[in-house]
């Protein structure tokens, strides 16, 4: 077996129309601007895509990227990246996920692969170390994404598959790799359009070894050893998953319920992380190399499964007014193998269920009864009579059937879990996140809800918060490790772990500049300039993520993003019954601090002083500052 030093600084470029490849290397500049991961796709994305391009047609570009963490055995590892233009949004969209693909792919050889143009008929793609092989998949027209990936594995040791959903051009269709996904904004439609039904790489034909082996040893110890300590990880994620937000959401008022009518269910115990815990004795179904074990396992519908996420538990669950968790189980396990969203497909029908009871559109789907949703969300996957409008996500059917102030999306993305009336730095981060109503761009709640570390009712300081936060963010896909990782990588350095909260709470509040250096991101640089041998510190490392951030920001302005988009659904900004206080929602306030502080100009468009600070060639054509 090869052995790799460092990085393979090489990505597979094909082209599915002329069905060729090429080699395309990765200049030292761009590894260190872009760390790899998010960063490294959105920067080969940039230099390729036309902007205005129609995402379901052979011009757009589809990219997957793996970080340096790969291979490497450092905590958390296995991640990797795809970005794409959206055909939900129209905009570009990313998506993270820590599935065998990743592994496989370098493994293979390669850090990424771009794919461009369209196969005029379904094929598989089979990747090894000398490049890619084209076979035919017509006999697969329809099959799920478990035997999909079942026929794949008998060439790679990791793959990526869409289900119908994807062939289908569902808008908010996933990809799977190994029961995990990349979820949001519709990569599964677009793998469609290409009509690529599953990709495939052999693995394990060479093996990466960091540059400085006894650096990485150190950072790496660190990293495990932080992991254990943390309180959030050990008694929150590892004992409840992702569904420990589900009871402490419920008491702050921030799940959503009913289409986010309602802030809190009496009944939300049902469907709670302790529920599961107590009744369906969970094991560990988690990403590859992960020690944070945040999916877990369980009987549902006798059979073993993976427990539903947090994100899909509430929106096929609390906010279309079902609190049985063996449904939801059923219908995110029929979500999995059709290739549909979870978040994206509950927020959907949502809004139908209140346009149905609202009279503005006919359908049986009602807020509370489950009778009707599994063989709904097979009209979506097949394109089936109504399903086929329901696919088109919530911005279109509003659009057609009426309800804009209930639909309940940013930028054509529905929201994810948490109700920003009780968290308001969640209220701005949706408004402004890159890929529309996304609670990952700064997951500002981990300070507002779950460590209770800033005010959730209080705009102070929320607009220097987000733009920390999602810096921090888009460098940690892009290194690229789990997002949990900010719990002890973060809050485990010496410095705040022994910091008392009483002191902590108040500078981080109303001193943020001397709050944020509290915030040691030294075990992420180490981690990237051990393995590649490239010297980045702590604040590069934050850089980076701005750089990503703001280059992403500035994609999204060439396809017609600017301040008008960054809005929130009137029914959060202008219903509150719970808070009358915070009524109309104070959006404005938080939104012109936040464009002042991350250099956009009143419209909402990144200055052309700041992209050049950033060393960001800008084309010009949107930048009017
Ligand atoms: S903590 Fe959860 S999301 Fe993160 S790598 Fe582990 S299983 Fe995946």
């Amino acid at each position: 077996m090869r052995t790799v030093s460092g990085t393979n600084n090489k990505i597979l470029e094909i082209d599915l129309t002329s069905k060729k490849f090429i080699e395309t290397n990765v200049s030292e500049e761009d590894r260190k601007n872009y760390l790899g991961g998010k960063g490294l796709a959105l920067k080969l994305l940039y230099d390729r895509l036309t902007p205005g391009v129609d995402p379901l047609g052979a011009d757009n570009i589809f990219i997957v990227t793996t970080g340096v963490l790969i291979g490497t055995g450092a905590p958390n590892s296995a991640r990797f990246s795809a970005v794409s233009k959206s055909p939900l949004t129209g905009i570009i969209t990313h998506s993270s996920c820590g599935g065998p693909f990743g592994n496989a792919l370098k493994t293979s050889g390669w850090d990424g692969m771009i794919l461009k143009g369209k196969s005029v008929s379904p094929i598989f793609l089979l990747i090894d170390s000398q490049g890619v092989k084209f076979t035919d998949a017509e006999n697969f027209s329809e099959k799920t994404t478990s035997e999909t990936e079942t026929h794949l594995s008998y060439f790679g040791n990791g793959s990526l598959a869409i289900g119908p959903a994807g062939e289908n051009l569902v808008r908010f269709a996933n990809i799977s790799s190994g029961e995990r996904y990349l979820g949001r904004g519709g990569l599964g439609a677009v793998l469609g359009s290409k009509n690529v039904k599953g990709i495939t790489a052999r693995g394990g034909e060479c093996k990466i070894v960091p540059k400085d082996p006894e650096t990485f040893k150190k950072y790496s110890s660190r990293g495990f050893k932080y992991i254990k300590q943390n309180y959030y990880i050990e008694k929150k994620y590892k004992m409840y998953g992702t569904l420990n937000h589900l009871s402490s959401n419920n008491n702050a008022q921030i799940l959503p319920v009913r289409n986010f009518k309602e802030s809190s269910s009496p009944e939300a115990e049902k469907i709670s992380g302790e529920y599961i815990k107590e009744t369906r004795n969970p094991g560990y179904r988690s990403c590859r190399n992960c020690s944070i074990l945040c999916g877990h396992e369980g009987v549902f519908n006798e059979k073993l499964t993976s427990v539903p996420e947090y994100e899909t538990t509430c929106l096929l669950g609390s906010n279309i007014g079902v609190f049985d968790i063996d449904k939801i189980s059923e219908w995110n396990d029929i979500c999995g193998e059709l290739g549909l969203d979870t978040i994206s497909a509950g927020g959907t029908l949502a809004y139908v269920m209140e346009a149905a009871e609202k009279g503005l559109l006919d359908s049986p789907l009602r807020f509370g009864k489950p009778e009707h949703i599994a063989k709904t969300l097979e009209d979506i996957a097949f394109m089936r009579g109504f399903g086929s409008e329901i696919a088109m996500g919530s911005r279109k059917l509003s659009e057609r059937y009426g309800g804009e102030e209930f639909c309940m999306s940013v930028k054509g993305l529905e929201l994810s879990a948490y109700d920003p009336r009780g968290s308001v730095g969640m209220g701005l981060n949706y408004a402004v996140a890159n890929r529309g109503g996304c609670h990952l761009s700064s997951t500002i709640f981990g300070l507002e809800i779950t460590m209770g570390l800033l005010d959730s009712e209080s705009t102070i300081n929320k607009a220097t918060y987000v733009e920390f936060m999602e810096n921090a963010i888009a460098a940690i896909n892009s290194l690229h490790t789990c997002l949990f990782t900010i719990y002890p990588f973060i809050l485990e350095s010496l410095f705040l772990r022994y910091i008392p909260v009483f002191v902590l709470k108040p500078v981080l509040r109303y001193f943020p500049f001397i709050a944020k250096l509290f915030f040691d991101f030294s075990t992420y640089s180490g981690l990237f300039s051990s393995i590649t041998g490239i010297k980045i510190s702590g604040r590069d490392f934050l850089k980076s993520g701005k750089r990503t951030h703001i280059l992403e920001r500035y994609m999204n302005t060439r396809e017609g993003v600017d301040s008008n988009g960054d809005k929130l659904p009137y029914r959060i900004l202008n219903e509150n019954s719970r808070k009358p206080g915070l009524n109309p929602f104070p959006l404005n306030k938080m939104l012109k601090k936040y464009y002042r502080i991350r250099k956009y100009d009143t419209n909402g468009i990144p200055m052309r002083s700041s992209l050049k600070r950033l060393g960001i060639e800008a084309d010009g054509k949107q930048n009017r500052t």
